[in-house]
C-alpha cells in the first residue's frame, strides 16, 4: 500500500516549498514540475487578458511520441460555461495544463481573447486563470488564511465575501473559532467537499476572468456534491468557466459539453442534445443514473 504514495520526505519537501513560495495556488504547478517546460518570448505581453474568451484550434499534443490530444477544436465564449467529460486518461486534465501553458501545443493554437497563449508572459497568462484543482492542499493555518492564498493582499471583507460565495459561511459559523479555526495538517481535518469549497473560495478571491474546475474523482455523498455544485454555480457567475466533470450531474447546466475519448472530441452539444444523439454521452449518463438509483 505504501508503495502507492510518494516518499514522505519528498512530500515534506513539496509541502515546505509550497508553503514557502506560495503567492498564489498556481505556483504549485511550477514547483511540482521539475523544470520549466515553457519560456517567455522576448517582448511577451505583460498585460493579462481581461475578457476571457477561450479558443482551441486544431490542438494536438503528445508526451514522448504518444498522442494525447488529437486535433481538438472548441470555443468558450466569454462568460459561458463549457464542460469536458470523458473516461479517465482521455486527456481532460491535459486540456487544462495546455490552457495554463504548463506545456506548449505541438500543433494548432490556444488563444484567449484572440491572443495566442504563447504570446503572453506566463505571469500575465496565469493571472487570468483561477484553477480549482482535483486535490486541494490545505496549509496548517486558519481557514481564512487558507482562502487568502488566492490573493494574499485581499482585505478581510473580500475573504468573507469569497467564503460566502463558495457556500462556506454556515460551515465556518459551526467551527469553534469560526474562520480563525486552524485547518490542515495539525488542525481540523476537512472533508473532500469542504476542501474543494475552500479551493473555490480561493479561486473567487483571485478575481480572474477564467475559472477552471477539475472535479475531484473521490466519491462524495450527495449532500457534499450538492454543496460543491451550488458553490461552483455561484462562483462561476459572470466568468468564463471550463469544468472537467466525472459526475455528469455536475454539468447539466453547461452551455456546451465536449465529450473526449482517447484525445479526440467525439461529441459536443448541450445535455439534452447529447442525450438525443444516443451516443457515448447518453451511455455514460444512463450508467451513472442506474448507479445513483441503486445507491
Ligand atoms: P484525464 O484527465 O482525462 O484522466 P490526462 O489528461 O490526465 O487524462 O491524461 C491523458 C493521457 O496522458 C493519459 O494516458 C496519461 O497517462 C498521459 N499523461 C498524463 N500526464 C503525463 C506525463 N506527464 N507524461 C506522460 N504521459 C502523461
Ligand atoms: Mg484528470
Amino acid at each position: 500500500m505504501m508503495q502507492l504514495f510518494m516518499p514522505l520526505n519528498f512530500l515534506g519537501f513539496v509541502y515546505r516549498e509550497i508553503r514557502g513560495a506560495l503567492a498564489n495556488i498556481e505556483r504549485m504547478f511550477d514547483i511540482l514540475g521539475k523544470q520549466p517546460q515553457v519560456l517567455d518570448q522576448v517582448g511577451a505581453i505583460e498585460k493579462s487578458p481581461t475578457i476571457g474568451a477561450i479558443k482551441f484550434t486544431d490542438v494536438s499534443f503528445q508526451y514522448d511520441q504518444r498522442i494525447i490530444l488529437n486535433s481538438v477544436n472548441f470555443e468558450v465564449p466569454a462568460g459561458k460555461k463549457i464542460a469536458v467529460v470523458g473516461d479517465s486518461g482521455a486527456g481532460k486534465s491535459t486540456i487544462i495544463k495546455l490552457l495554463f501553458r504548463f506545456y506548449d501545443v505541438d500543433h494548432g493554437a490556444i488563444t484567449i481573447d484572440g491572443i495566442d497563449v504563447r504570446d503572453f508572459s506566463q505571469q500575465a497568462l496565469r493571472r487570468a486563470i483561477a484553477i480549482v484543482p482535483q486535490d486541494t492542499v490545505l496549509f496548517n493555518n486558519s481557514i481564512y488564511e487558507n482562502i487568502r492564498y488566492g490573493r494574499p493582499e485581499a482585505t478581510e471583507e473580500e475573504v468573507f465575501a469569497a467564503a460566502k460565495l463558495a457556500h462556506l459561511s454556515d460551515f465556518i459559523e459551526s467551527l469553534p473559532d469560526k474562520g480563525n479555526t486552524k485547518v490542515g495538517e495539525r488542525g481540523l481535518k476537512l472533508s473532500g467537499g469542504e476542501k474543494q469549497r475552500v479551493a473555490i473560495a480561493r479561486a473567487v478571491l483571485k478575481g480572474a476572468p477564467i475559472l477552471v474546475f477539475d472535479e475531484a474523482t473521490s466519491s462524495l455523498d450527495s449532500r457534499s456534491e450538492q454543496a460543491i455544485l451550488n458553490a461552483l454555480r455561484d462562483a462561476a457567475k459572470g466568468l468564463t468557466s471550463l469544468v472537467v466533470a466525472h459526475r455528469l450531474s455536475t454539468i447539466i447546466d453547461a452551455d456546451q459539453i465536449v465529450v473526449l475519448s482517447k484525445g479526440k472530441i467525439v461529441e459536443h452539444g448541450t445535455h439534452s442534445s447529447l442525450l438525443a444523439q444516443q451516443g457515448l454521452y447518453a451511455r455514460l449518463w444512463h450508467i451513472q443514473n442506474e448507479k445513483r438509483l441503486s445507491e
